[in-house]
C-alpha cells in the first residue's frame, strides 16, 4: 500500500517575542500525517493576528483538503495544485501564499521523513558545512552607548556579525534623526570592532526620502556596514536605483516583503541590491524560496534567510542557506524566545559563532506538541 496523507492540522499560535520588547507575534503552523503515522511540520509567518486567523481559514475551508489522499512524496505536484487553487485570490502573493507556504514546508519535512534523508540533500547536498552566526536585534537599550554594548556583548558571545533593526518597538528610537542615528552607527563600530558583520536594517516603519537616504548612505560609508537593508518600501525599485547610482560603495540587501519567485525576478533584473532577504514562511515554501535562491545565485546576488520566527522557519532556512551557493551568513535572534527555545527537543545555536545542521531526516526538528497546544489561539 502506497503512503498517503491521512489529515492535515492547522494551529495558529500567538506568542510574546523577548527579541521585539515582548511584543506580540502569530503564526501558523501545519502537521501533515501520512498514513503511516509519519508527521510533517509546517510554518508561515503570518506574523499579525488577522493573517494569522486568515491564513488559517484558507486553510481549513479549502487547501488542506486537496492534500488528503494524496501521495506525500508528490509534493511538487501538490504545491502546483493549491497554486493552481488560489487563482483568482492570491497566486500573485498576500494572505494564499502564507497558506502554500505552511502546507509546502510540512510536506518536504513528511518526504524527508519518509524516504530517511535530510532536506539538505533533498535540495541537492550542502554548499556549506556551516555559515557565520548574525544576532539579528531590536536593541533593548535607550542610549546609544547602552545599545552599543549591547551589541558588542553578541559579539563577545561569539556571533560574527549584530544586525539591527531601526524604526521597532521599544526605546531605542533608531531611525528618527540624523545626527543621532550616524553617532549610532559610529558608537557601534567603534564598540564591536573593525571584523564583526554590522548590519543596519532600516525596515517598513522608516520612511526615508531619496535625498536623505543618499545622505545616509555616505556618512555611514566609513564605517563599514556589511549591507544596508531595506531602505525604501518595495515598490520603489526607482529609489534602490538611484540610491546604488549615488553610493555605489554601498551594499544593498532587500526583498523580504516580496512573496514569489515573480517578484524576485523583478527586483534582480532591476539590479538594485546585493543580497536578497527570504523567508521560506512567505514566499510559497521550500519550493518557491529555492526557486527564489537559484535564480539570484544565476545573477550574482546573495541570498540571507529572513529567518525570524520559529525553529520550524530556521530548520527549513538553514537547510536551504547550506546548500545555497549564494548564502554567506545566517542570522538568529539573540535571546531565548518560546517559538525557538520552547517548542523543539533540541533548539538551535551557533556553535563557536557558526550555524551548522545534522543528517536528521526531513527537517530534522523533533516539535513537541504539548507547546504547540500552549500557545495555540483556537483552544
Ligand atoms: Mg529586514
Amino acid at each position: 500500500m502506497p503512503v498517503t496523507i491521512k489529515k492535515v492540522d492547522v494551529f495558529p499560535l500567538g506568542y510574546q517575542e523577548p527579541n521585539d520588547n515582548n511584543a506580540w507575534r502569530y503564526i501558523v503552523l501545519t502537521r501533515i500525517e501520512a498514513s503511516d503515522g509519519t508527521v510533517g511540520w509546517g510554518e508561515c509567518i503570518s506574523q499579525f493576528k488577522e493573517a494569522t486567523y486568515a491564513t488559517t481559514a484558507l486553510l481549513e475551508n479549502g487547501l488542506t483538503d486537496l492534500l488528503v489522499g494524496k501521495d506525500p512524496l508528490d509534493h511538487e505536484t501538490l504545491w502546483n495544485t493549491v497554486r493552481g487553487q488560489v487563482w483568482w485570490y492570491g497566486d500573485v502573493g498576500g494572505i494564499a501564499a502564507f497558506a502554500i507556504s505552511a502546507l509546502d514546508i510540512a510536506l518536504w519535512d513528511l518526504k524527508g521523513k519518509l524516504l530517511g534523508i535530510p532536506l539538505h540533500q533533498m535540495l541537492g547536498g550542502k554548499q556549506h558545512e556551516k555559515l557565520p552566526t548574525c544576532a539579528s536585534t531590536h536593541p533593548k537599550a535607550s542610549t546609544i552607548d547602552a545599545m552599543a554594548a549591547e551589541l558588542a556583548t553578541h559579539i563577545r558571545n561569539g556571533y560574527k556579525l549584530v544586525k539591527v533593526g531601526f524604526g521597532k518597538k521599544g526605546e531605542a528610537n533608531l531611525g528618527t534623526s540624523a545626527v543621532r542615528d550616524l553617532e549610532f552607527v559610529k558608537t557601534v563600530r567603534q564598540a564591536i570592532g573593525p571584523d564583526a558583520g554590522f548590519i543596519v536594517d532600516i525596515g517598513a516603519k522608516v520612511h526615508w526620502t531619496l535625498p536623505y537616504a543618499v545622505k545616509m548612505a555616505r556618512a555611514f560609508l566609513p564605517h563599514n556596514l556589511t549591507w544596508l537593508e531595506d531602505v525604501f518600501q518595495p515598490d520603489n525599485l526607482l529609489g534602490y536605483s538611484q540610491l546604488r547610482a549615488a553610493v555605489p560603495e554601498m551594499m544593498i540587501g532587500f526583498g523580504e516583503r516580496f512573496w514569489n519567485r515573480n517578484d524576485y525576478l523583478r527586483l534582480l533584473q532591476a539590479n538594485v541590491c546585493d543580497v536578497i532577504l527570504v523567508d521560506p514562511g512567505r514566499t510559497e515554501g521550500i519550493t518557491g524560496m529555492q526557486q527564489i535562491t537559484q535564480l539570484a545565485a544565476r545573477h550574482n546576488v546573495g541570498m540571507d534567510p529572513h529567518c525570524w520566527s520559529s525553529a520550524i522557519i530556521t530548520a527549513a532556512s538553514l537547510h536551504l542557506a547550506l546548500a545555497a551557493p549564494n548564502a554567506t551568513i545566517f542570522e538568529m535572534k539573540p535571546f531565548e524566545n518560546p517559538m525557538q527555545h520552547e517548542l523543539v527537543t533540541q533548539p538551535f545555536a551557533p556553535v563557536d559563532g557558526y550555524m551548522s545542521i545534522g543528517d536528521a531526516p526531513g527537517l530534522g526538528v523533533e516539535v513537541i506538541e504539548s507547546v504547540v497546544q500552549k500557545y495555540n489561539l483556537k483552544k
